[in-house]
Order: structure tokens, then sequence, then C-alpha cells
């Protein structure tokens, strides 16, 4: 273990002593099939779990109806049994046969609604009929991730039946939080992302969220994954405070990119584990290599499920 994995394992078990039995969650979206970017976020949360005292729950995240295919979820879940990681949550020893009933976003819609009524409720959402160009003809073209909403239908009393849109106000304000590898963060969220979409013009619940919603539903006390979602833990945190949760902890750790500095995207099918699969990679190879690339091992040596929580020993 490096110096700084030394600092990591410190505050986990500090974490893990004030949390025993912690759940935490392996939430992946099926839009794609899993790569090695997703086997490197496996071997944080299940290496974590298993040497914290923690517990592993499986989400799928199909919030995005338009994107995620059937067949995407099974490969993903078939993955997961390849690679022997289980989760806690399962009512039985493998995915496989759980059949159709995963816990999955798409079966969730009544509890997202009752969630979004009770912030309507209190007058923290609102209507929005703004379409992505109308907000780009007031702030700019700027990247999607630092779109911040100018507010247009913030005092406009867009009737409710005119569109399914619905925002969320975020106050002026700073959240504070720790995450457990990178220390203290300061965010602010109207400044960052201005009132968050909750569930766009098709009816279809954002990532932002639902990702709240199920954190605090299914009490999940540490997050774990890649630093590109960094930015979205102070608005996450003021979400939940709106719902009245608390939040949970959060460790973001690296991101495994290609040698030219590019995020791995789900269309890289290098690094696709059905293609390592299909090129005669064992789940150890492949578990070992995330473990390294991840910054949990000095090399890629195999490493069996069975044995995740030696990296932190
Ligand atoms: N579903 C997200 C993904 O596939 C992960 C969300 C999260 O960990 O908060 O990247």
């Amino acid at each position: 273990m490096s110096a700084h994995d030394a600092f990591v394992a410190n505050r986990l078990a500090a974490f893990a002593a004030a949390r025993p039995g912690f759940r935490t969650r392996f939430a992946p979206a099926p839009t794609g099939w899993l790569h090695l970017g997703h086997a490197v976020n496996a071997v944080w949360v299940w290496s974590v779990a298993r040497a914290f005292g923690g517990r592993v729950l499986l989400r799928v995240e199909d919030h995005d109806r338009l994107r995620c295919r059937p067949e995407y979820e099974a490969g993903v879940l078939d993955d997961l049994d390849w690679l022997g990681l289980t989760a806690d949550d399962a009512p039985t020893v493998t995915y496989r046969s759980w059949g159709p009933h995963p816990v999955r976003q798409s079966d969730r819609n009544a509890i997202y609604a009752a969630a979004l009524a009770g912030l309507e409720a209190r007058g923290l959402a609102y209507p929005c009929r703004c379409s992505r160009r109308d907000i780009a003809r007031v702030v700019g073209e700027v990247p999607h991730a630092e779109l911040r909403y100018p507010g247009t239908c913030r005092h406009a009393a867009v009737p409710p039946a005119e569109t399914l849109a619905r925002r969320v106000r975020m106050a002026d304000g700073t959240e504070r939080s720790t995450d457990l590898r990178l220390g203290e963060m300061v965010q602010v969220p109207a400044e960052q992302c201005g009132d968050m979409l909750v569930r766009d013009r098709h009816g279809l619940w954002t990532y932002q969220f639902a990702v709240v919603v199920d954190d605090l539903a299914q009490e999940i006390a540490l997050v774990i994954r890649g630093e590109d979602l960094l930015a979205s833990t102070g608005r996450q945190r003021r979400l939940a405070a709106l719902l009245g949760g608390a939040p949970p902890d959060v460790l973001h750790h690296p991101l495994v990119r290609h040698p030219d500095g590019e995020k791995l995207s789900k269309s890289s099918g290098d690094t696709g584990l059905r293609d390592l699969r299909a090129a005669g990679w064992t789940p150890e190879r492949v578990l070992g290599l995330a473990a390294h690339l991840g910054g949990l091992a000095p090399s890629p040596a195999p490493l069996a499920a069975g044995a995740l929580a030696s990296l932190w020993r």
C-alpha cells in the first residue's frame, strides 16, 4: 500500500467504526457494455466493502430510458457474475437467477414522483419550459457539464400542465464536505448548475435526482465513484437536505484514462470486458489489472474476487 493509500485506509477505518455494516453501492447505467473503467470502480467498491465490513447494494441506473437497453443490463449482470462480484443485497446467490428483478430505477417511478410532489408542495420545485437551446441563448455555448441554468422560469409561473419538466431551486450558499480520499471540498451549487432539472420534458427523471432519492431510500452511507462525478457532490448534498435526508459520505477515486488522456468511454471496444473475456482473459486477470489501474495495487498481478480485501491490508 502506498503512503497515500494508508491515509485513505485510516479515514475508511474511522468511517467504518462510526458506521458499522455501512452500505455502499455499485450503480452502473446500462447504456453500454461494462469496460475497464467500470471494473476499476467495482474493485474500489467491493474491496472497501470487504475490507471494512460494508455491504454492497447493486442498483441498475436505467433512468434514461432512451439510452438504456435490456441487453446491456443483462450484459452488466453477467459480467459481474463472471468477475465473481456478488452484491450483498441479492436475494439469491447470482444475478442470473434474479430473473427480471434487480433493483432498477425504471421500476421506481412512483418513488421519484412522490419525492418531487413533496418538493412541489413546499414550493421548492417549479415547471420549466426552457429547452437546452433556450438556455444556450442566455448563457452561451458551454460544455454540458458547465451549464448553469440562468433561472428563466423561476418566476415565470409556467402552468404545470404545460410541461413535465421540473427544476428544484438551488439557494445560494456553500456545501462543505469531506471526501474520504480527496479531503475537504467546498462547492456552490447555485453557481455551478443553478436550479437543478429533476425531470425533463419527456418525463424522464434525471441522474442527479434519481441518484439522490435512491441513495437516501436505500440508506447508502458511502458513495464510491470516479472523479468525473466530483462536481456533483455539492448539488446532491443540497438535494438530499431538501428531501430531508442525511447525504452519504463520498469517496472519489482516480479515473482510468487512455494513454492519450481521454476518459475511457463505453464505446471504446478495446477495453470492454466482453472483448477481454472473448480474448481469453480470466476474471482474476481483469480484477488485477483494474486494481492496478485504480491505484490500489502496485502491479497488475491477478487477483481473485475473494481476495479483494487484501488490497487494504
Ligand atoms: N450511474 C452512474 C454511472 O454509471 C454512477 C452514479 C454514481 O455513482 O453516483 O456512471
